[in-house]
């Protein structure tokens, strides 16, 4: 009796979810809600919204050229007519018939062959689920990334210090969302141009801004635009969010090494001494037979690259808290995949939490995206005046700094510099010629 009726319970269930599994291929249908397409200079960007997770298939098509995606057991409820309208690599988007019934078939007619990613994306934030279409150039040189710089001083031989700076977040990531709806990704690029122009207007020093405009530029890419680029400092330009909106405050954002902290701590303090060599650590890796050197070595140039990111995450810090408050007072070590496999110095700038009501606001105020701007300027030009990269005019004009001790006078370190009075006066804004013990001053490096 009882095996009995277990049994007709189980079958009862089996035709239950039979009928509801066959009755989701009839009836439920996904939905596209919104398209939303976004061009970059390498790249167009195509999001698909959609009720469900998508159920997909795609093949391309040539002579012309197309993309066609079928979403099965779907139904479209967006205007197609004006969406690639400003994309230099689609021509239009349009729906074409299926043969399978249920399915929406989108038919992208694009302008030449690209090379393609498509993946699907779980809902995210203001996000549901989506499917993402990537159509990158193909063999096309990229055109890098600031059209203002490329006309700057070629008379000199020296080069330029190069800072890259990537606004962070952008098209498809807004970043964080403040509650006055500001978004992250618009105020990072706002703060990057600034931080840019007065890069660029800097003789020695020139920007590389790895974004643009309202799209998404991908880890790798940002890595590989850097190195192509030859940076010598990458700056990552973020604005923070948390659940609560008390924190506020600016923070600066540094790789963390793999050894323990108080280690790294100790290894920054006495690197100066080793700096020479792991600086130079490049030839004598590619020449030496050891491979055991070899690695050692290149594991001494990656904490090379650390401790420059931490000594400009210091410089950093110094000229953010003039404008702003601190959220933390040290640079952070922190593991995260921006400022990772980087052989290029890196640092994170969190300008402050969008997630703060009053921070949001000064956060969308150009006066005070100038302000964090030129703060970070002073740091990218106080570090490499004091650093400076060989073969860089900054090298060969930039200033070292001296701390005066008991004895010395302004002649004295004149003459020991072989600098005239009246120029250490000058750029040490100094108004007599008098100088006191522990003042730091800057002396010019020999031209
Ligand atoms: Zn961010």
């Amino acid at each position: 009796m009882f095996s009995g009726f277990s049994i007709s319970i189980r079958q009862f269930t089996f035709s239950i979810l039979l009928f509801i599994s066959l009755s989701s291929t009839v009836f439920a249908a996904n939905r596209i809600d919104g398209i939303r397409v976004w061009p970059a200079p390498e790249n167009t960007r195509v999001v698909f919204d959609l009720k469900d997770k998508p159920d997909y298939k795609y093949f391309s098509l040539s002579n012309p050229e197309r993309l066609v995606i079928d979403f099965k057991n779907s139904k479209n409820i967006v205007a197609l007519k004006n969406l690639a309208k400003n994309d230099p690599r689609i021509k239009r988007i349009r729906t074409s018939t299926s043969k399978v019934k249920g399915t929406t078939r989108m038919v992208l007619e694009l302008v030449e062959n690209y090379q393609l990613t498509i993946f699907p994306l779980a809902p995210a934030g203001q996000y549901s689920n989506r499917l993402v279409v990537d159509l990158y150039d193909k063999n096309k040189k990229s055109t890098l990334v600031n059209k203002t710089n490329t006309v700057k001083s070629t008379v000199n031989t020296k080069r330029d210090v190069v800072i890259a700076i990537v606004a962070g977040h952008g098209g498809e990531d807004p970043g964080s969302i403040g509650a006055r709806g500001t978004y992250e990704k618009r105020v990072t690029l706002k703060i990057a141009k600034e931080l840019a122009k007065l890069i660029n207007n800097k003789k020695g020093m020139k920007a590389v801004m790895i974004r643009t405009g309202d799209y998404y530029v991908n880890h790798d890419r940002k890595t590989k635009l850097a190195r192509k680029s030859k940076a010598d400092l990458l700056i990552s330009i973020h604005a923070d969010a948390f659940t609560s909106s008390k924190p506020s405050g600016a923070s600066v954002l540094v790789q963390s090494p793999r050894r323990a902290n108080s280690e790294f701590t100790r290894w920054i303090a006495n690197r100066e001494k080793e700096s020479e060599m792991l600086g130079g650590a490049g030839e004598t890796i590619k020449k030496t037979k050891d491979n055991n050197l070899a690695m050692t070595l290149a594991d001494m140039g990656k904490e090379y690259t650390m401790g420059s990111s931490y000594d400009f995450a210091t410089h950093a810090i110094k000229q953010l808290k003039k404008v702003t408050k601190l959220h933390k007072k040290k640079p952070e070590g922190l593991s995260l995949a921006v400022l990772k496999s980087s052989d290029i110095p890196s640092v994170l700038i969190e300008t402050g939490f969008i997630s703060n009501h009053q921070e949001e606001k000064k956060l969308n105020n150009a006066k005070h995206q100038r302000r964090l701007a030129n703060a970070i300027y002073i740091a990218t030009y106080d570090y490499f005046t004091s650093n400076p990269p060989k073969g860089t005019l900054l090298a060969a004009t930039g200033y070292k700094k001296h701390k005066v001790s008991s004895g010395e006078s302004l002649s004295v370190l004149a003459q020991r510099y072989k600098v005239s009075i009246a120029k250490l006066k000058s750029i040490n804004n100094l108004k007599s010629n008098t100088v006191r013990i522990g003042q730091t001053l800057k002396i010019p490096r020999a031209g």
